[in-house]
């Protein structure tokens, strides 16, 4: 039995790159490290398979547990098609075409068989029913007749009660017209793909938009090492492919960026922060902002530590409910901070919202790194605890400031700022020392697992860390704002 040539995954990284194809197989060892977001990703992914697996119970595991099984299991998924007693297979695998394709699960249907493949997302897209027709032709293909194929997906508005209802969690929506009519184009884009890997060398394909969509590529420490670290694809407020062509055409420095093109207030703003290596404001000016804002010298820095399971773990909460998992509340004025850590229940979150509460009697202001994420946790948690906290919201509202929304609002720009916006580089420059946050997502997992009192006093003084980077970045806008 021939060894295959492409997975569904390989597939769907060629339709976004050949190039990113082909260093895949024959040049792995330039692939960047997985962020912390895209494992989290990954494992958000396969739990949930898994977990909609129940939807059909009794069914046999084909999964292979390396890839060296992938053949065998092909063999005995051939096999248990022809068994009369065996009704539902979980990651049933396939190859055609030198294809090879799992599917998360297969359900006879009378002499045909029905295809279901699960996503973890609240909606479908269209690289999802690309991945869905992939799984079409290459079944279709091993002569296995499909009645339908749909795709499971989480119903956003589902409810937890008192134990998790399958049914009323996914919504299955068949996709069997799309994926048909998807299928001449299937073939040809496995041909092209095919052909990209019986190259010697690597498709000449530039850097571009695609490097970043539908996924950022892990091949971006290589094709991008000899892009200028500040230069002008670093512009966050132009047009992408204008910028493109112009980074192609030779313009790869900012120095170099024409100056007959007509521009918005917004980009001579980000052009001149770039062009002097400085911090630039566009938008509402800071006096302006901070007239808005109650004036005190008792305000308090506050870092929320949230996550937001696909499952709903708590009864009463939706899927993907933003979850309060620890909070650092530093005083500006006394340098005291404090930190607490809330069970992942509905014990948790009631002290969540006591502990809102007492702060927001106690502060003139609270400062956060993001207005938003605190108000969605509130909500969600009054959501599920039905507690009644919309008047103190309300006042709450009045006093919060976040460091995210001085710098859209008042449009703050620095060429550090990678992606526009993150607390640790907004800190860093605004306090001239490098600031090491960790990643929310490591501190989530961190601080569920961890039981031993000194590693988490250890976790709770990296939270410490941001509020405090909240803190400076809060006192800096404010002493700017009183210079303007
Ligand atoms: S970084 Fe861009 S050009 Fe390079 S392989 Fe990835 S998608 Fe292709």
């Amino acid at each position: 039995m021939t060894k295959h040539a492409l997975s569904k995954s390989t597939f769907i990284r060629g339709q976004q790159c050949q190039k990113s194809l082909y260093l895949h197989y024959k040049r792995p060892f330039l692939r960047d490290k997985l962020s912390a977001e895209q494992l989290a990703k990954f494992r958000r992914g396969t739990d949930v398979g898994v977990l909609a697996r129940d939807l059909f119970p009794g069914g046999q595991d084909m999964s292979p547990k390396s890839p060296s099984q992938y053949q065998k299991k092909r063999e005995e998924t051939a096999a248990a098609l022809s068994d009369p007693d065996i009704n539902i297979l979980y990651e049933a695998v396939f190859q055609y075409d030198d294809v090879l394709i799992m599917l998360d699960v297969l359900v006879r249907d009378g002499q045909y068989w029905k295809a279901f493949e699960v996503k973890s997302s609240r909606s479908i897209s269209a690289t999802y029913i690309k991945d869905a027709a992939l799984q079409f032709y290459v079944i279709r293909g091993c002569g296995v007749q499909l009645s339908d194929f749909s795709l499971i997906y989480i119903d956003e508005n589902y409810v937890l009660n008192d134990t998790l209802n399958l049914e009323d969690l996914f919504i299955q929506q068949s996709v069997l017209n799309e994926v048909m009519a998807q299928k001449e184009e299937i073939r040809h884009q496995i041909h092209l793909s095919k052909e990209s890997l019986q190259l010697t060398k690597s498709p000449d394909i530039n850097i571009g938009i695609h490097c970043q969509y539908p996924y950022p590529c892990d091949f971006i420490g290589h094709c991008w090492k000899n892009v200028p670290a500040k230069g002008v694809l670093s512009l966050k407020t132009f047009n992408k492919t204008m910028l493109f062509d112009l980074y192609h055409n030779g313009t790869t420095e900012i120095s170099q960026f024409p100056d007959k093109l007509a521009l918005t207030s917004s980009q001579k703003s980000e052009l001149e922060a770039f062009r002097n290596s400085t911090l630039t404001f566009n938008g509402t000016s800071l006096k302006t902002f901070f007239q808005k804002t109650p004036t005190s010298k008792k305000y308090h820095s506050l870092k929320l530590i949230v996550q937001q399971p696909a499952v709903p773990v708590i009864k009463g909460s939706r899927p993907y409910e933003m979850l309060p998992v620890a909070v650092s509340v530093l005083s500006h004025d006394s340098n005291e901070s404090e930190t607490i850590l809330f069970r992942q229940d509905l014990s948790g979150g009631v002290k969540f919202l006591d502990f809102v509460s007492g702060l927001n009697k106690k502060t003139e202001l609270l400062i956060t790194d993001d207005v938003n994420i605190l108000l969605q946790c509130i909500e969600g948690v009054v959501f599920y605890t039905k507690e009644d906290l919309s008047s103190e919201l309300q006042n709450l509202h009045n006093k919060l400031v976040g460091v995210r929304q001085i710098i859209e609002e008042c449009e703050v720009f620095h060429p550090d700022f990678s992606d526009g916006w993150s607390l640790a580089d907004v800190a860093t420059v605004l306090g001239g020392k490098k600031q090491l946050l960790k990643e929310n997502v490591f501190l989530v997992k961190d601080l569920l697992e961890e039981n031993e009192t000194e590693k988490l006093e250890q976790l709770f003084q990296r939270i410490v860390q941001y509020a405090k980077a909240i803190d400076l970045s809060f006192h800096y806008f404010q002493e700017t704002a009183k210079n303007e």
